[in-house]
């Protein structure tokens, strides 16, 4: 196992399944500690067997972004397990098919309330203490539709443009201090997400992306490829700063 040069302590938020998942296991493979938090302990505790089985660190502890209390008690406990957390992953996501006429303000505001709160929930959790040693780096797990909405998920494009929005103001914000705000906007990608959907659902939203030109949405990226670029971006030397970082499927239909 690679042993990375300073001892990095990383959080991945949203461990359980799919990116998250994979990104904790590209970082523990790469040297980092990782903390896992998300709602499924069980998931979270299969996981880091398997890490610590392959040599890796990790450490677990429940999350739910969408409360406050929840996230601050995460991030004293990962801080006590592990020490001082060099990265976090802000990889925790809601999506669920619908008509934005059909959606209630309030499914809209739980959705708002992982995707955007969330972030920022953790921010304020561990961003004070990164600029204070002056150093850190906050990855957000954004989507392609950040940049070019689609249809009939909700309120999901719309978390993640302003996921990003928050994402970018605070990167002016850091500058100079050391800390690394970056963006990583996956393209379609096989995890869970999706999986409890009907099945007349599910086909309504390919057929309408595909009416509106998301002709990619066939080609579906492993997470690995995702946790990949993930793991760049918190690797790369200080004084550097890869972002925002697309990951598409290599050939569109
Ligand atoms: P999954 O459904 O497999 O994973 C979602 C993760 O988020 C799970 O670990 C889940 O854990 C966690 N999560 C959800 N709500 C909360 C919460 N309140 N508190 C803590 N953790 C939470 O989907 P993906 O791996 O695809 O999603 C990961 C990220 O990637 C999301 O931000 C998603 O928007 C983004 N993305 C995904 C794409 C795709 O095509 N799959 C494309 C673009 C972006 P648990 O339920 O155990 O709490």
């Amino acid at each position: 196992r690679p042993v990375h040069p300073d001892r990095r302590p990383a959080v991945v938020a949203g461990a359980s399944s799919g990116i998250g998942a994979e990104t904790a296991r590209a970082l523990a493979a790469a040297g980092f500690p990782v903390a896992l938090g998300a709602r499924r302990v069980d998931r979270l505790e299969e996981l880091a067997s398997g890490i610590r089985a392959a040599g890796g660190e990790a450490f677990v502890h429940p999350l739910d972004v969408a409360s406050t209390e929840s996230v601050e008690k995460f991030a004293a406990a990962v801080t006590a397990a592990l020490g001082d957390i060099e990265v976090v992953v802000s990889n925790a996501g809601l999506l669920a098919p619908g008509a934005i006429l059909d959606a209630t303000t309030e499914q809209i505001a739980a959705e708002l309330d992982v995707n955007v709160l969330g972030a920022h929930r953790l921010v304020r959790a561990f961003g004070p203490g990164m600029v204070a040693r002056r150093r850190g780096d906050l990855v957000f797990v954004s989507s392609d539709t950040a940049v070019r909405a689609r249809p009939f998920m909700r309120g999901y494009s719309a978390t993640k443009s302003g996921l990003e929005g928050l994402v970018e103001a605070l990167q002016m914000e850091l500058e100079g201090s050391g800390v690394r705000a970056s963006i990583v906007r996956p393209g379609p990608t096989w995890s869970e997400m999706g999986s409890d959907w009907d099945a007349e659902a599910g086909a309504r939203v390919l057929t309408e992306w595909v009416k509106w030109g998301h002709a990619r949405h066939s080609h579906f990226l492993k997470a690995s490829a995702i946790a990949d670029a993930i793991t760049t971006v918190v690797s790369a030397p200080r004084g550097v700063h890869i972002s925002p970082v697309d990951v598409n499927p290599e050939a569109p239909i």
